[in-house]
């Protein structure tokens, strides 16, 4: 740290994003991204606005948020995008939570959601996942903040019901109640249907993971036209140009073909279920995942072992050095050669 960086920020714990190496190929199932290439007509989308990078993007991102609002049958107005959902949910912690609205997750959930809340000085409070990993939504209702729930949740790829959803979202009127459906498209049920009937919830979204646009950084934010308001409040604070236009017209042409996106997630649902059969054959507890992703462990064996033996094999896979999760492994769904190859390797240094 220098000696010009402000003290507000001095315990401030940076995010660590999972390996993007560029030295060698690696079979990488460490970011849960797409193993699948994006639709046919994004290319083409994507090089017809290179031409026009003179002009800054629209800030309302117009035509996408019709497009996103008529895939998602809402309206417009309770629609709003950004760089990627991270950026959303950054948003929506500036804007829903302060010392009188904490912000109240998950101990083992998505790592950004304590670093935003210590970005924004906003207090925060860590519910334990049961002994089995799973969220008790009984901890959840009238909890006195604003509550963030991944859904499915991550790592652990487990998903909760939507009546439970519902529950939570009526549970805590006076507060808002922020739903990450970052995964929602392999397995899980999605809360967008529940915006209509209630103003305080707020569902997040993104491009990253279904629709294999990781890299072109589109994220969405689904709620009451209120909430919405409140964000682009702060969007129009930070970053009004925060969709550039490459990315918009990518966004808009794989909402256009979102039927290869949906085959896509079958494929990956079946690959997920081949692997959780493999792992569990190789003596692997392996928890039940509504996402792309599997989250396992193997008894006697540390994470991290696994893990460094895995990519002395070119395999990537991520292991967290934390409290109650360190001797598991979470393995991005790839295609069905990557997983036979990743099971081959897995088999072999059990062996070994
Ligand atoms: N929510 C969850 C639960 C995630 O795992 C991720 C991906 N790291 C995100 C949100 C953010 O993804 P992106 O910013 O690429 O949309």
């Amino acid at each position: 740290m220098s000696c010009y960086f402000t003290e507000r920020f001095a315990e401030l714990v940076p995010y660590t994003p999972g390996e993007q190496p560029q030295d060698m190929q690696y079979i990488k199932l460490n970011t849960n991204e797409s193993p699948f290439p994006p639709s046919p007509g994004v290319a083409a989308a994507v090089a017809a606005e290179c031409g026009k990078l003179q002009l800054y993007s629209d800030p309302e991102s117009r035509v996408l948020s019709e497009k996103l609002a008529d895939v998602y049958g809402v309206c417009s107005d309770q629609v709003i995008m950004t760089n990627g959902s991270d950026e959303v949910l950054n948003f929506a912690f500036m804007a829903f939570g302060d010392e009188k609205s904490p912000l109240v997750f998950p101990d083992i959930t998505y790592g950004f959601y304590p670093v935003f809340a210590q970005l924004n000085h906003i207090p925060y409070r860590e519910i334990p996942l049961t002994e089995d990993f799973r969220i008790d939504p009984e901890d959840y209702i009238a909890c006195g903040g604003t509550v963030v729930i991944a859904n499915p949740n991550a790592p652990t790829g487990i998903a909760l019901g939507l009546d439970v959803i519902e529950r939570i979202v009526a549970g805590n009127a006076d507060h808002v109640v922020v739903v990450d459906e970052a995964y929602v498209d392999f397995g899980g049920e999605s809360a967008v249907s529940l915006v209509e009937r209630y103003d305080n919830l707020l569902v997040t979204g993104t491009f990253s993971k279904s629709r294999s646009m990781a890299g072109a950084r589109l994220g969405f934010g689904i709620g009451s036209a209120s909430l919405i308001r409140d964000l682009n409040t702060i969007k129009y604070s930070t970053n009004p140009y925060n969709v550039n236009r490459m990315t918009a017209a990518a966004g808009v042409a794989a909402l256009e073909e979102n039927a290869y996106y949906m085959d896509n997630c079958r494929a990956i649902i079946a690959n997920r279920e081949y692997t959780a059969q493999a792992l569990r054959a190789l003596g692997f507890e392996v928890l039940d995942s509504s996402a792309n992703f599997l989250f396992a462990r193997c008894p006697g064996w540390d994470g991290g072992e696994l893990y460094r033996k895995l990519k002395a094999r070119g395999i990537l896979v991520r292991h967290f050095d934390k409290p109650r999760i360190a001797d598991f492994l979470r393995i991005s769904i790839g295609t069905r050669e990557q997983m036979e190859r990743f099971i081959g390797a897995t088999a072999e240094i059990l062996e070994g």
